[in-house]
């Protein structure tokens, strides 16, 4: 088995959930008392906050890319990054890499691919949703991608970083959520990514009747299959 390294703490309410879900996946595959190999470099989430809101990506490329350098120095094999607006910066990363870097995104996309679905509906961080380095990376795959309005990319985004990624679980956002969903439904989406790590702690795929891809427990049980192989 193969040790993955983990770039979280992004926040860390879904970083744990990775580490849960790689665990688990190992258990099933190996029985006993096997878990996983794992190397974890958990952030301050305020500070990565912080050189979000004020511009900071290059120095936030070149902290994610040293401390991945020290993932694989310390002996990951495998190296993820466990929040999809950070993958904004995946190509520093690869560059200061020589093992696999599995990007949240192609995982995901294997996986909408795989059962067929061609238009979907995207929900994440503004970043996430605005820029291009995510659902551009969607559509290489052949998908559809569309995005809520621009008001409801507001409800979206600021649920996250002023509820989710604080550990603040609401009825009311789930309902919020659930109303953009089913626009996105009305405008053709066939599925929905939840496409920041934390939206699966909120919006469970029981409450939706659409097709729902949660992008952490799709990226860490790629994870976990590959640490496998
Ligand atoms: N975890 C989130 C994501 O998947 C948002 C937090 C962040 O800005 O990294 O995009």
């Amino acid at each position: 088995m193969k040790t993955i390294g983990l770039l979280g703490g992004m926040s860390w309410e879904s970083s744990i959930e990775y580490e849960r879900t790689i665990n688990e996946y190992v258990r099933t595959r190996l029985g006993g008392s096997a878990s996983a190999s794992l190397i974890i470099r958990s952030y301050n989430f305020a500070e990565i906050h912080e050189l979000q809101d004020t511009g900071g990506w290059g120095a936030a490329g070149k902290r994610l890319a040293m401390d991945a350098a020290r993932l694989e120095e310390s002996g990951a094999e495998i190296i993820i990054l466990c929040t999809n607006t950070m993958h904004r910066l995946a190509d520093e990363i690869e560059n200061a890499i020589t093992v696999p870097f599995l990007h949240i995104a192609d995982a995901t996309a294997k996986a909408i691919v795989e059962d067929g679905v061609r238009t979907v509906g995207l929900l994440g961080t503004r970043y996430t949703m605005e820029a291009d380095f995510y659902a551009g990376r969607l559509r290489e795959y052949g998908l559809d991608i569309l995005v809520p309005e621009p008001p409801d990319r507001t409800i979206i985004h600021d649920v996250i970083y002023d509820e989710l990624v604080r550990g603040i679980i609401s009825d009311d956002s789930r309902l919020k959520y659930l109303r953009v969903i089913g626009a996105l439904a009305a405008k053709g989406a066939e599925a929905i990514i939840a496409g920041c790590t934390e939206i699966e702690l909120l919006v469970r795929p029981s409450d939706l009747t659409l097709p729902y891809y949660p992008t952490a427990r799709i990226h860490a049980e790629a994870a976990a299959r590959l640490a496998l192989e």
